[in-house]
């Protein structure tokens, strides 16, 4: 990668993100991100994720800067040394050679940024992906936090088989904004809602849970009529962060400091496994299918949405599941 030229040094929040300025900034006490530009030889990779047969990530970086974000290893790739979310590079590319190659294979946006961070709002570099690739016959599947998708809902319904997932872990704003600097959840849920309504397949991704705080039931029950698809993925604390989390439960939730030392200190799941058999009961209970491996595209679009657990996927269920 080379990095061509200083675009901007300080990240500046859209209005539209007004309601989040108050967010506290765990990376640098400040809002101020360095955003470059950067050329790249190309913008869509294999991967061998779960979640497509490609990946693509117009940003390197993401300044939603989420405390638990286990995309924070990027920075070993791309040089940086700077706290995670300080940083952006926004990435340009050849033009894309041929784009048919990708006809029926799935392209995965977002699987290290946040392919909508405020930034795409001036920079484009997903719509242009989008533009790219429009008419190929390529499937996508994006994620994000933010509701800036939105704009996009035009030429993502060209695609076929497109879905879209968002990322919640709370319904409490404060919790939320202690993690990320990213939209309202009831913003993401908005978007759902409205994608949903438009015939675009989407995700409700609860993740990471929280033990003690995320509560899933209420999550999936204010978005199930909005989903085909409800993921379910356990905090994992393997990652540099595990510090700074456990740092924040200490001061913010110390009665919870127990668990989490018996949890990610002590290897123990029998939190996991109980709450597995609470959110299963729970599923039966609203009449949502409960299981391990789903892909929605083969479900019916009105169907009411399948709960993935996706717990210690890493360890426990390896291969086969698909994305969203
Ligand atoms: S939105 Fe995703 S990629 Fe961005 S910081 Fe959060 S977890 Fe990481």
């Amino acid at each position: 990668m080379l990095l061509v030229s200083v675009i901007a040094v300080t990240k500046s929040i859209p209005q539209s993100n007004a309601d989040n300025q108050d967010s506290r900034n765990w990376y640098n006490g400040s809002m101020s991100a360095v955003i470059r530009a950067t050329e790249v030889k190309t913008i869509i990779s294999r991967t061998t994720l779960p979640v497509g047969d490609y990946a693509a990530n117009p940003y390197t970086g993401c300044t939603h800067g989420c405390r638990y974000c286990y995309a924070c290893f990027m920075k070993r790739f791309s040089g940086h040394t700077e706290p995670w979310g300080s940083f952006l590079d926004v990435k340009y590319w050849p033009e894309i050679k041929d784009p048919e190659r990708y006809r029926g294979k799935e392209i995965f946006i977002g699987s290290v940024t946040d392919p909508y961070n405020p930034e795409e709002e001036r920079y484009g570099r997903t719509r242009a992906l989008l533009e790219a690739l429009q008419g190929s016959g390529a499937r996508i599947s994006i994620a994000t936090k933010s509701d800036l998708v939105l704009r996009d809902l035009d030429i993502i319904s060209t695609f076929p088989e497109a879905r879209v997932s968002w990322s919640v872990n709370t319904l409490d704003e404060d919790f939320r904004r202690d993690m990320d600097n990213a939209v309202s959840i009831e913003r993401r849920l908005e978007a759902m809602r409205i994608f949903h309504r438009n015939g675009i397949r989407t995700t409700c991704f609860i993740s990471p849970i929280f033990p003690g705080i995320t509560k899933a039931e209420e999550i999936m029950e204010k978005a199930k009529d909005d989903c085909n698809l409800i993921w379910l993925e356990n905090l994992n604390l393997r990652g540099g962060f595990q510090s700074d989390i456990m740092q924040y439960i200490r001061e913010k939730h110390p009665d919870l400091l127990p668990l989490y030392e018996e949890i990610y200190n002590h290897g123990d799941r029998s939190y996991w496994e109980s709450l597995d058999r609470e959110l299963s009961e729970y599923a039966a209970s609203a009449g949502l299918d409960y299981i391990t491996n789903s892909d929605s595209i083969s479900r019916p679009f009105d169907a009411p949405p399948a709960v993935v657990n996706y717990f210690y996927h890493e360890i426990i269920r390896k291969g086969g599941i698909r994305h969203a």
